[in-house]
């Protein structure tokens, strides 16, 4: 039996860090952007709210089937006369300048995407921002370079792309999706998620900043009905989607016997797996980082762990005593190691799959760890015992849950690992090169780490098999997507 172990209390504890927020400029309502410009919808508004606190951050456009079509055709002007022709020299001028303005305003946007979201200063500043400026300077150097890239001697634009994207990294799925169809040509329609619109709205101030020609990038907000409406509209030319499997399935079939070319980019339940030779307290930081980093709101999230039966014991009491230390609370906070739940409807999942875990026999603990009144949170929890039948062994929680399962040998460490319908990403702690080799070729997932976790650079192409989606982003293959006849 494994035991559990106290509380430890720090010798010191942090005194509160907390990061100005009086760096943003939240306005009290937000048009939509089109063709350069903020306009009021067609449609009515929404509320977007700070989930650490549930303060109402602004009232927010919901651009309906009008606004969507406003805003394709002002792409489709934006392509035709401008952007499609232009060289791909003065592109890269364009998306040069974004990045640089984005690492300029570098911490304005950090503190607006905490707030908006409820992930902790220190992962949207060390992380999300660095990582959305280093997308735009990656894409900007291929910009005058794609006849030379492998695409032929004169790769063309797809035209139109419609692009929709989740919560849980807003900017950075943004620049995932912006960056590569700019440098290759291609005009923009992009939709934010509901609860977290307020730093594409940013951006969209960015690119007037940067002078980008109008109709170059439109953001819109809204929920699903717009997300549908941008799929649905006959004149985009891609759709790249982030999100969850559900609408992505939803999205393949409505856009199957179009024109239309697709990316998804969907969910995972990924497998980091612990060998009996691995560096132990190096695995415990990546199964922390794998599992609490944005609150295991990360579609690549190391979700179940994987440990050698033979080190479980020693594993699952080490991890204990980390997530002790680890400190739940204001976003804002620069100690703060795992924020607020991004909302009531994330919340309620999140809770539900955990009491569904305990009752079908998985063993629940979490450290102590006092929850703010007000806003959405959720202690980081283990579970251990947990069979494959469970649905926690199955299912993407995506909040800070953790499913431990056990292993004795390799093969079996893999056969488990791919009994799941997704394959996003999956991770192998041990001291074997060769191990590690025989692992990335045996598990079917789409990036593996090895001896380190939920690490993203945009050389790097991501993406999934199974029903966690197909195309790639990052790297070549991401431009590829967004070139006639490459993708
Ligand atoms: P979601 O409900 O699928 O929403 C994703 C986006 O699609 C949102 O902007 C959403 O709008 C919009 N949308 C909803 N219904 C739509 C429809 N019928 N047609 C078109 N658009 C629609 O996903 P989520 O819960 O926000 O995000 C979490 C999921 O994203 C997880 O499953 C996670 O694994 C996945 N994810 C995957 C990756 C990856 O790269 N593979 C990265 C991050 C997240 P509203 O938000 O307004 O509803
Ligand atoms: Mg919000």
């Amino acid at each position: 039996m494994v035991k559990v172990p106290e509380r430890t209390t720090p010798f010191f504890d942090y005194a509160p860090a907390p990061e100005s927020r009086a760096i943003v400029d939240i306005k009290a309502s937000y048009g939509l952007f089109i063709d350069g410009e903020f306009v009021d919808g067609h449609g009515s508004s929404f509320k977007t709210i700070n989930p650490s606190s549930e303060e109402v951050l602004a009232e927010v456009a919901e651009a309906d089937e009008a606004d969507i079509d406003l805003a394709v055709r002002a792409a489709r002007r934006a392509h035709s006369r401008v952007w499609g022709r232009m060289p791909g020299s003065e592109r890269a001028k364009y998306l040069f300048r974004i990045a640089r303005i984005i690492q300029e305003r570098s911490r304005e946007l950090a503190v607006l995407e905490s707030i908006d979201n409820g992930k902790p200063i220190r992962e949207s500043r060390d992380v999300d921002i660095p990582v959305v400026a280093a997308h735009f300077f990656y894409y900007a150097g291929w910009a005058d370079k794609l006849s030379h890239a492998g695409f032929g001697t004169d790769p063309k634009s797809l035209g139109v792309a419609g692009q929709i994207i989740p919560w849980n990294f807003p900017l950075l799925m943004l620049a995932w999706k912006i960056a590569p169809a700019l440098a290759a040509g291609n005009t923009v329609v992009l939709k934010p998620a509901e609860t977290t619109p307020l730093t594409a709205l940013l951006f969209a101030e960015i690119c007037q900043q940067a002078d980008l020609p109008p109709g170059v990038v439109n953001i819109v907000t809204g929920a699903g009905a717009t997300g549908r409406a941008i799929v649905a509209h006959p004149d985009v030319d891609k759709i790249a989607f982030t999100g969850s499997t559900d609408v992505g399935k939803a999205i393949a079939r409505a856009v199957a016997g179009t024109k239309k070319k697709v990316t998804l980019e969907l969910g995972g339940k990924a497998a980091n797996i612990v060998f009996d030779d691995a560096p132990i307290d190096e695995a415990i930081e990546g199964i922390v980082n794998g599992i609490f980093f944005n609150q295991g709101h990360v579609c690549c999230a190391g979700s179940r762990l994987l440990v050698q039966e033979s080190v479980a014991e020693e594993v699952l009491d080490r991890l204990k005593r980390r997530m002790s230390t680890l400190r739940v609370g204001d976003p804002l906070d620069k100690n703060t190691d795992v924020g607020a739940i991004n909302s009531a409807e994330q919340l309620a999942k999140i809770r539900e799959l955990s009491d569904i875990g305990e009752s079908e026999g998985g063993e629940r603990w979490s450290p102590a760890c006092d929850l703010p009144e007000n806003g959405f949170w959720f202690p980081p929890t283990l579970f251990t015992g947990v069979t494959q039948a469970h649905r926690i062994a199955r299912e993407e929680i995506f909040g800070p849950v953790l499913s431990t399962i056990t292993f004795r040998t390799p093969a079996e460490a893999v056969e488990k690992a791919n009994n799941t319908p997704f394959g996003l990403s999956a991770g192998v702690w041990t001291d074997k090169g060769s191990r590690i080799l025989w692992m990335a070729n045996q598990l079917r997932a789409g990036v593996v780490w090895a001896n380190t976790f939920n690490k993203f650079d945009p050389t790097s192409p991501f993406g999934g098999y199974k029903e966690s989606g197909y195309g790639r982003e990052g790297g070549l293959p991401g431009l590829a997507a967004y070139l006639k006849g490459s993708s």
